[in-house]
């Protein structure tokens, strides 16, 4: 063992299962390691390095505010804060966004939003926020009771109350919800990230939206992994034929600096009040001017040129072998594989590529802006690895 993960033993709390790499620089899709070897990243940092590391377009507009001011608090106006929601609006039709730090951070701000809203327009007993088994919203002790994987909750009860749980895809199960309980919100993930890259299917959106419509129950989006261009769209809720009162982001928002955006519409824009909400760091200038950089750069030719390397990624990994089969959505992509995903992604590793999981698939979120040259060397180990008995 290394110096660096000898201290990372010693002093570092004991959460994160490392891969044995240590970050030593990168450029683009590039990691290069303390040893001087190379990597294709195929991870970006859990889709945060939207276009990559160290971009240089990025780089310059957080230098350039970093030279100017780093942080204000909310006590005062600054420009990239309004510049940011601005543009997140105009993009979206949204009305109105509150800032913070992480997914975690923009989940919470939702449901206390579908809480007030639910309490003013319907009464305090509608509070039960439906979502999703197998969804991933945060491990905060509320995001985490909405969360609906029970390997996340062991250890930590009691959760915040006001959680139940439909099954993915099934309308007749959100509809028995809404009858026995007192229904403020449903909240969902497009495509479930951590669930192990499930998209939900079409009719189960729009039939969740008709019951909310129909019940006056927001519906809530988390678009913080599939969210800022990695679907190719800027939302993955673009895919769909739905509209949320709420969505939420994070992840790649930033392109590497770490701020949480939550969205409301019209009939959410006002639930907030002063003092009703709140978070110190929340909408840093520098963090801000990141994320105006990576969302203003997110345009139709970028969110083209992800549905064709998607495209190009399921037509190279469809029915190759020992690839079992392949799910997602534009640069997040989910792989079944005949060998153990964990086994893949070290195999990968040893040769040059760095690959994540989520359950028991191989996943992949590329940089939106990856060469395609890099792409392909990166998806021919792949193949290899997963074809190598
Ligand atoms: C990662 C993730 C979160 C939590 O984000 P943090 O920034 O780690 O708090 C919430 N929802 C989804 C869908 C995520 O993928």
């Amino acid at each position: 063992m290394g110096y660096i993960t000898e201290l990372d033993k010693r002093y570092i709390a004991n959460t994160y299962a490392r891969f044995p790499v240590v970050v030593a620089s990168g450029k683009g899709s590039i990691i290069t390691d303390i040893h001087g070897n190379k990597y294709i990243d195929l991870g970006t940092g859990i889709s945060v390095n939207t276009f990559g590391i160290a971009d240089d377009a990025w780089q310059d507009a957080v230098i350039a505010q970093m030279n100017r001011f780093q942080h204000t608090s909310n006590l005062y106006y600054s420009e990239p804060n309004v510049q940011l929601a601005r543009l997140l609006c105009e993009r979206t039709g949204m009305s109105r966004v509150f800032f913070s730090n992480s997914g975690a951070e923009a989940n919470e701000c939702a449901i206390k939003v579908a809480r007030k809203y639910a309490c003013e327009k319907k009464g305090p007993e509608y509070y039960t926020i439906i979502t999703l088994k197998n969804s991933f919203h945060g491990r905060t002790i509320t995001t985490l009771a909405a969360t609906g994987q029970e390997m996340f909750h062991k250890d930590f009860q009691p959760l915040t109350e006001g959680f139940v749980y439909a099954e993915a895809n099934s309308l007749e199960s959100i509809e028995k919800l809404v009858k026995k309980e007192k229904i403020a919100a449903i909240l969902f993930e497009v495509v479930q990230g951590e669930g192990g890259v499930m998209p939900l299917e079409h009719e189960f959106l729009s039939g969740i939206s008709q019951i909310a419509a129909q019940n006056d129950i927001l519906l809530i989006a988390d678009e913080v992994q599939i969210g800022n261009g990695r679907s190719g769209e800027l939302y993955g809720y673009m895919h769909y034929d739905i509209s949320p009162d709420i969505f939420t982001t994070a992840k790649g928002l930033g392109g590497g600096l770490p701020i949480g955006a939550t969205v409301f519409n019209q009939k959410t824009a006002d639930v907030l009040t002063p003092g009703s909400h709140g978070s110190t760091f929340g909408g840093n200038p520098i963090c801000c001017a990141g994320a105006i950089s990576v969302l203003s750069r997110i345009d139709r030719e970028v969110l083209d040129e992800v549905k064709r390397k998607s495209a190009y990624i399921f037509s190279e990994l469809e029915g190759a072998e020992g690839i079992t089969g392949i799910s997602g959505l534009g640069l997040m992509i989910g792989i079944e594989t005949v060998k153990d995903p964990m086994l893949v992604v070290e195999q990968c590793r040893e040769q040059g590529v760095l690959v994540l999981t989520a359950k028991n698939k191989v996943r992949l979120l590329p940089a939106l802006n990856i060469p395609q040259e890099e792409l392909s060397e990166a998806i021919n180990i792949i193949k290899s690895v997963c074809a190598e008995g």
